[in-house]
């Protein structure tokens, strides 16, 4: 997204809204918020994604009057931009997209099967990846076997250092009772945190390329576009 010739983006504040201000040879103003092509691949793009793109003589108060009159189309298209932002985007898990996910489950799991299995003084298991609908992991003690869920792969390194070693923790208490709270607390201070927070998983917690899984990035951000009706 090159910017046309001599065209600087600068900021402009309207009441407690910041937008970027983009002057270039166009006929009329128009608005558009959202991350997604919408701001600018500029630093300015990342303090506002609510972008102007204005005549280069149009006047200052004459843009200020347009986006004050357009302020609640503005903040509806930023409570929608906030909440995605929050969210987990579903994913269709493509081949390539599971592969992702056990590629980093394998890159990340032994090491912490192997440093929690010696600190709890635990029995070797083995484990698999697969997806699962409603759980991160599953444990069957009397094999030493464990479960991790593909969807887990998508997350910070703490979510599935978490499930593993409350997966481990099962090898010995089968349960979630007092006996599992107590070893879950000496090994994990923060544990009942980490559980709380993937009962509802929210998109900051997923790690660098878990949004899309790395690969197949489609993005499902709309593009909110306004322009002011033509006048004549
Ligand atoms: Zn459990």
């Amino acid at each position: 997204m090159a910017a046309s010739r001599g065209a600087v983006d600068e900021l402009l504040q309207v009441d407690d809204l910041l937008c970027v201000l983009r002057r270039r040879p166009v006929r009329r103003v128009s608005l558009r918020v959202g991350r997604v092509g919408g701001a600018p691949k500029s630093e300015l793009g990342a303090l506002s994604s609510v972008v102007v793109t204005a005549p280069a003589r149009m006047r200052e108060s004459e843009l200020r009057r347009f986006i004050r009159d357009n302020r609640g189309w503005v903040d509806r298209c930023l409570t929608e931009e906030r909440r995605r932002d929050l969210e987990v985007p579903r994913l269709e898990w493509s081949a390539e997209q599971a592969a992702w996910a056990k590629t980093r489950l394998a890159a990340l799991v032994p090491g912490l099967i192997g440093t929690w299995t010696q600190r709890l003084d635990l029995p070797q298991p083995t484990w698999t990846a697969r997806q699962m609908r409603t759980r991160w992991g599953s444990c069957t003690p009397a094999t030493r076997r464990i479960r991790l869920s593909l969807e887990l792969a998508r997350y910070d390194e703490a979510y599935i250092e978490y499930v593993v070693v409350h997966e481990l923790v099962h090898l010995r208490v089968h349960n979630h009772g007092v006996e599992f709270q107590s070893m879950m607390s000496a090994a994990l201070p923060s544990w009942r945190r980490l559980r709380a927070a993937l009962g509802h998983p929210r998109a900051d917690m997923l790690a660098v390329g878990g949004r899309d899984a790395e690969v197949g990035r489609i993005s499902r951000s709309a593009n909110h576009d306004l322009a002011q009706p033509d006048q004549n």
